[in-house]
């Protein structure tokens, strides 16, 4: 026997051995001991196949949702929710939903094939966008019902086990990359073998790699599976979105009229949907001056002498790039130099990182630079947009109470508006022209890619502060440029400030 052929006979045997002895031991990969730990799971909830036969699911509760990046200062991070009665029907096989919200029951219906629509405060009704339609579908994957039966399909990776602790109870904790890549941790309870928590990371617009948990509590019989009637959602460490149901059913009957998509709103459901772009339709307002209408978000650009200058950018990177694709064709190629907010709210700022990736500076109120700096600087590795992708570090300039930006022909002028809404706010305001842009303070819905219910002028607090700060400091706008709904006349502020005052 030639020596190297010894040498490949003993690995064969080592191999051989070391194989029988796993076998002998019941010793699992870790991937094996993942698929056993959810196999545990899914018996504790009535089993695999029980969890695959539901069709459909109610559940009929309280609900509490807080928006992220919307709190009224820019120290607290949550425009917090109230605890409100809730319904939902969740339709898995098409997939689709109906939620009714509040005592009202005012509702929002997504339709993966038809697209969804929201009814928005009883004033209009809006279709859903993609991002939003998305965002149910990501939801309707990983609903609990539903989540085992994904997790331990064909498309699922399991990739290993390990071992916490949660409120001093001993949980496995298995990681399963789902079906189009999020990543899961799965807390098992060692004891009851029920699901505890979800740990994932997704991208949000515009906070890029957010960090989310979700606990689920108090199980219960329904039928012959076991679900949770307790479901708790944290985003960055905060609590966003709490559900306590009082009744769980499964495949019953579907509330089939409420499903659909009212009649007036069926072809921009089915059109806005699954859209890959957000339409803009550019207006000149004056010479060098554009109004960007979009879908309920729109913003502005002014054409200087070197440079263009864009006022607020909402909505996310789809809209920016339509923005710009728009700005090149209006104003040509000089460079996007700044790009100001009116205020902090993620609506407002979710496509600032598109204009920062062009090279354009933010220019803010100083009590907003903290917020925009993170935004601009968070991770986007999950779904890296322009911004990333540009490697740009990014420039902010600080506004105090005043700010002017002119070349000696165009003049724009910044001023901060206290007000309940929102801190750190800067009304925006071309002299020459007589243009005021300013975003969620007075508006009319109006624009084209919704149903329009009710579009009689509301003055809150905050509209009341704008019409005040702009009078005192002498500017005399004509027409306001709003950051939601339509163009108005400055008369009809200053009408229905008078109106409310007499009383
Ligand atoms: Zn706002």
């Amino acid at each position: 026997m030639k020596h190297s052929e010894f040498r490949y006979q003993n690995g064969f045997w080592l191999i051989a051995v070391l194989f029988a002895f796993q076998l002998g031991c019941g010793s699992q990969t870790p991937q094996q001991q993942a698929r056993d730990v959810l196999n545990e799971a899914a018996d504790a909830m009535g089993g695999l196949e029980a969890l695959d036969s539901i069709q459909n699911i109610s559940r009929e509760g309280q609900s509490q949702r807080s928006s992220l990046g919307q709190g009224h200062v820019t120290t607290e991070r949550l425009l917090v929710g109230r605890l409100s009665p809730f319904k939902q029907w969740i339709d898995f096989t098409v997939p689709r939903e109906l939620g009714l919200s509040g005592s009202r029951e005012i509702p929002t219906v997504a339709d993966w094939e038809k697209g969804g629509y929201r009814d928005v405060f009883g004033m209009a009704l809006r279709p859903l966008e993609p991002h939003q339609m998305e965002g149910y579908k990501t939801e309707w994957d990983r609903d609990i019902a539903r989540f085992l039966v994904h997790a331990l399909g064909d498309e699922a990776t399991l990739q290993g086990i390990s071992e916490a602790q949660l409120e001093g109870r001993l949980q496995d904790v298995v990681s399963v990359e789902y079906p189009g890549g999020t990543v899961y941790q799965v807390y098992v309870d060692r004891e009851t073998r029920l699901i505890t928590r979800l740990d994932f990371t997704e991208d949000r617009n515009p906070f890029g790699d957010l960090k989310r948990e979700r606990s689920f509590s108090d199980y219960r019989d329904v039928g012959n599976v076991k679900l949770p009637f307790k479901e708790t959602t944290q985003d960055m460490g905060e609590i966003t979105q709490v559900r306590e149901w009082s009744s769980i059913s499964i495949n019953g009957e579907l509330p089939e009229e409420k499903l659909q998509i009212p009649e007036g709103l069926k072809e921009l459901s089915q059109e806005i949907g699954h859209a890959d772009t957000i339409e803009v339709l550019p207006s000149e307002l004056a010479d060098g001056v554009y109004f960007g209408e979009s879908m309920h978000m729109n913003n502005m650009w002014v054409e200087f002498e070197d440079f263009i200058v864009v006022v607020e950018g909402p909505g996310n990177e789809m809209q920016t790039l339509e923005v710009i694709r728009h700005i090149r064709e209006t104003v040509g190629d000089k460079p996007i130099r700044y790009l100001l907010t009116t205020h902090h709210h993620a609506d407002h700022t979710g496509g600032i990182r598109g204009y920062v990736a062009e090279g354009a500076t933010v220019v803010t109120h100083a009590n907003n630079e903290e917020v925009i700096r993170e935004i601009l600087t968070r991770p986007h590795t999950l779904k890296p947009d322009s911004l990333a992708l540009s490697g740009r570090e990014p420039q902010i300039e600080v506004v105090g109470d005043t700010h002017t930006i002119t070349d000696g022909t165009m003049t724009i002028e910044l001023l901060h508006v206290p007000n309940p809404h929102a801190s750190g706010y800067l009304a925006i305001y071309l002299p020459k022209e007589r243009l005021l842009f300013e975003s969620d303070m007075f508006q009319v819905q109006g624009d084209r890619w919704q149903v329009v219910l009710d579009d009689t002028p509301r003055l809150p607090e905050e509209a009341k502060a704008l019409y005040e700060v702009v009078t005192k400091a002498g500017w005399r706008p004509l027409q306001i440029v709003p950051g939601h709904g339509i163009l108005l006349p400055w008369k009809l502020l200053a009408d229905t400030v008078k109106a409310s005052e007499s009383d």
